[in-house]
């Protein structure tokens, strides 16, 4: 029996020290949604040389590759990834006076209670948003009215073979994107974070109370990606689409794209164990043993639904991984 790329890949990438390689490792144990098929080869380490070796190795390989984080905004094929996986899990945090320069495999919550602690002001209203700190540069994630591209200073990252570092604005941030995002192959490492001073007890007031909030719109054990699709920005709305959105729903310029999806009877949807929230129309999840191809057919639906209905598209927020027509590292 011929030996597979993958098995040459897998035995290459388990030589580099500090590196935990799996072969034909479901991704459906990565990410939130509990959904997706084997990734070839997967690979994990909390050591910033070994990530870097892996990253190089499977780039001179030339085989498909990508990073995951916490996989909390991804949408993976029931056929997996055939290629290479890497995470990498370095959580380091150094301090310097009011920066954090913190590895990009730090859980967020982890990063905004050690701010908390230490009463610097910035990520409090982040609380409760799941993932990495690298998935969370890669999509500008933010919430209630804040984005961590407010605290970006530098950030660190690498195409394999060099590290680069860029400040704020060579980031390109904008709503929930990034370089990255347009740049899969730049790979961030660590970024530097800037806080103001605060108050701790008040930081940890307010974050308490958003993560009140925020734990009965997404239970914890809830399998899913938090907002399928981004909000809409008013201003690009057709003209006569604007004048049908009530001024009340529209915040900080923009429109909840759950308001289009409640229009078009998105709540409730159901197909197989694949459900939209009868409480909130932008949310999607799996309620058991769903399957991508069912959470697939909602999400082109309601886009069919909304364009039919409003005449514009509806951009999703997850990254989708394994389908022909996700965009995918070269
Ligand atoms: C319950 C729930 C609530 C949520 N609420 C919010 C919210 O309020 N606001 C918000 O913005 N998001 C929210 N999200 C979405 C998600 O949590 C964020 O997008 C998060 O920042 C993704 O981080 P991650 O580590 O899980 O990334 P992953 O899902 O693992 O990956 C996402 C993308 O980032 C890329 N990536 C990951 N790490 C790196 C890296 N080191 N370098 C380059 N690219 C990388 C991946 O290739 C992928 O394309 C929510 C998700 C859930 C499940």
């Amino acid at each position: 029996m011929p030996v597979s790329v993958f098995s040459v890949a897998a035995d290459r990438l388990a030589a580099i020290p500090n590196m935990t390689v799996l072969v034909q490792a479901p991704l459906s144990g990565y990410t939130r949604f509990r959904i997706g098929g084997p990734a070839a080869v997967l690979c994990d380490t909390s050591d910033v040389e070994a990530f870097q070796s892996a990253l190089q190795l499977a780039k001179s390989l030339g085989l498909p590759r990508m990073v995951i984080g916490g996989g909390t905004n991804l949408v993976v094929s029931d056929t997996g990834f055939e290629g290479i996986v890497l995470r990498f899990t370095g959580a380091n945090i150094l301090h310097y006076g009011k920066a954090l320069r913190v590895e990009s495999g730090a859980i967020l919550q982890d990063i905004v209670d050690y701010s908390i602690q230490r009463a610097l002001k910035g990520l409090e209203t982040l609380t409760g948003i799941p993932g990495y700190l690298g998935g969370a540069v890669y999509g500008n994630a933010g919430a209630y009215g804040h984005s961590i591209q407010e605290l970006v200073q530098l950030v660190w990252f690498t195409d394999g073979n060099q590290v680069e570092t860029f400040n704020n604005a060579a980031c390109q941030f904008h709503y929930r994107e990034s370089i990255f995002k347009d740049q899969k192959d730049w790979i961030i490492l660590s970024t530097q974070l800037g806080f103001r001073d605060g108050d701790a007890a008040e930081l940890a007031k307010t974050a308490a109370d958003i993560r009140t909030i925020r734990d009965a719109k997404y239970p914890p054990s809830m399998r899913c990606a938090g907002s399928i699709f981004k909000n809409v920005f008013f201003a690009e709305l057709p003209g006569a689409v604007q004048g049908e959105v009530p001024a009340k729903v529209v915040r900080e310029g923009k429109v909840p794209s759950a308001w289009f999806l409640e229009q078009v009877g998105a709540k409730g949807m159901q197909r197989g164990d694949i459900k939209v929230a009868d409480y909130h129309a932008n949310l999607i999840y799996n309620d058991g043993e769903g399957a991508a191809a069912d959470l697939v057919v909602i999400i082109e639906e309601l886009k069919k639904r909304v364009r039919e209905r409003f005449g514009f598209e509806l951009e999703e927020e997850v990254q989708f991984v394994g389908f022909e027509y996700s965009a995918e590292p070269a």
